[in-house]
């Protein structure tokens, strides 16, 4: 018989070991551009006013913790709708649940895949969120991978997302990121997104959208463009959703799941399937987040506010992006790309010596966060990163 005590190492996540070093690290100057959340120009990830002031009234009104069921708080999904799903808020064909997060959404939404469609094979392009791939095997799924991005060029290999779209085969997924693409930074156009689109039709693809930033690249609308014109085209659609990012709630794990299907009736047998899977993996997802989100949509007042606060906070990741991107022709493409996250091209040995001699801390494949760094520490990490690629 084997025990706990036989269990294998497990390869720690780099990402998690980046954080461990960067923290163990005494130098004053240190610069941490690994990590994963938005931070101010002073280097905080402060939690936006127009939460705080509804979790205030969430103390104040809230009268009992009893279960909410496996749906999470449903108003807050009703008033996600328009955000998330736009002119489509209306659709009778689309439904939604909250879960754990954007996470546990694209878990979510996978293993209902694979209960549907075994045989499915994930489309995924390279590189990804480190993270998709070990969900995707997690349920079962077969994954497909095409090379995304060109790091070197700073540019997306369209023609080979193109090609490799055109051999799914009816019923296959294909993974695509809304906006703000983790780690690249690099987001189809709109041309592009139009042309993935008439594929995915043509193919009889299954699109499956990862959008965990709305409103950090161009603005809430823009943002879900893609989103949007494929809800146009496409009978079955599913839609991982986060307001972890875009109302700074992290650790409250705030994700909605969406699915369409060409019809109400069978939305609503698919949605019986998915709650079946939410209620085996972690029956009801946490609420507090959930209910402060809903409390801001829900307020006048603070629902007004809110895209204030994410502007400041899109805003800002622009002006550094632009900060980056002015200060050599070889970071000009950074300037072009969306979100918190970009890569340079160096290799794994340049980012130890970044991390040995300049004590800026960045992932092994050359991501970073832009606003990982302070306004006083983006002329040093431009410095060092342009001495390094000389
Ligand atoms: N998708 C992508 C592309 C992400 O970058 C992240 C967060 N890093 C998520 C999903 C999951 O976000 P959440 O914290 O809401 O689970």
């Amino acid at each position: 018989a084997r025990g706990l005590a036989d269990l294998p190492a497990v390869e720690t996540d780099s990402l998690l070991q980046l954080i461990a070093l960067c923290n163990a690290d005494p130098r004053p100057e240190k610069i941490d551009a690994g990590v994963g959340v938005f931070r101010d120009s002073e280097g905080r990830t402060p939690i936006l006013k127009v939460i705080k002031e509804a979790e205030q009234i969430l103390v104040d009104t809230q009268e009992s913790k009893s279960y909410l069921g496996m749906a999470g708080d449903k108003r807050y999904t009703e008033l996600l709708r328009p955000i998330a799903l736009g002119r489509h808020a209306e659709d009778p064909r689309i439904a939604g649940l909250q879960t754990p997060g954007g996470c546990g959404a694209l878990r979510l939404g996978f293993e209902l895949i694979a209960t549907a469609n075994p045989q499915a094979r994930v489309i995924v392009g390279t590189p990804t969120w480190p993270n998709h791939p070990p969900i995707i095997r997690a349920v079962g799924l077969q994954i497909v991978e095409y090379p995304y991005y060109d790091r070197e060029a700073g540019s997306i290999r369209f023609d080979a997302m193109v090609s490799a779209l055109k051999e799914g085969r009816p019923g296959d997924v294909v993974l695509l990121h809304g906006c703000c693409h983790n780690p690249t930074g690099a987001d189809l156009s709109d041309d592009q997104w139009d042309e993935v689109t008439r594929i995915v039709v043509e193919r009889g693809l299954l699109p499956f959208v990862d959008i965990a930033y709305q409103g950090f690249a161009r603005g809430l609308e823009q943002d879900a463009r893609g989103l949007h014109g494929l809800l146009d085209v496409c009978d079955e659609l599913i839609a991982a959703h986060s307001c972890d990012k875009n109302f700074s709630v992290y650790r409250d794990r705030v994700g909605t799941l969406f699915l369409k299907t060409g019809s109400a009736e069978a939305t609503a047998r698919a949605m019986a399937h998915v709650s079946q899977r939410a209620r085996e993996m972690w029956s009801m997802p946490p609420d507090h987040g959930a209910a402060a989100v809903r409390i801001v949509l829900d307020t006048p007042e603070l629902k007004q506010r809110w895209p204030g606060e994410l502007s400041a906070m899109r805003d800002r990741i622009n002006a550094v992006r632009q900060r980056i991107a002015s200060a050599d022709p070889r970071l000009a493409y950074i300037g072009g790309q969306f979100g918190m996250f970009s890569m340079l091209p160096v290799s794994k040995e340049q980012v130890l010596a970044l991390r040995e001699k300049h004590a800026i801390y960045m992932a092994d494949s050359g991501r970073f966060n832009v606003v990982g760094l302070s306004d006083a520490q983006v002329d040093r990490f431009v410095a060092a990163v342009v001495e390094t690629l000389n």
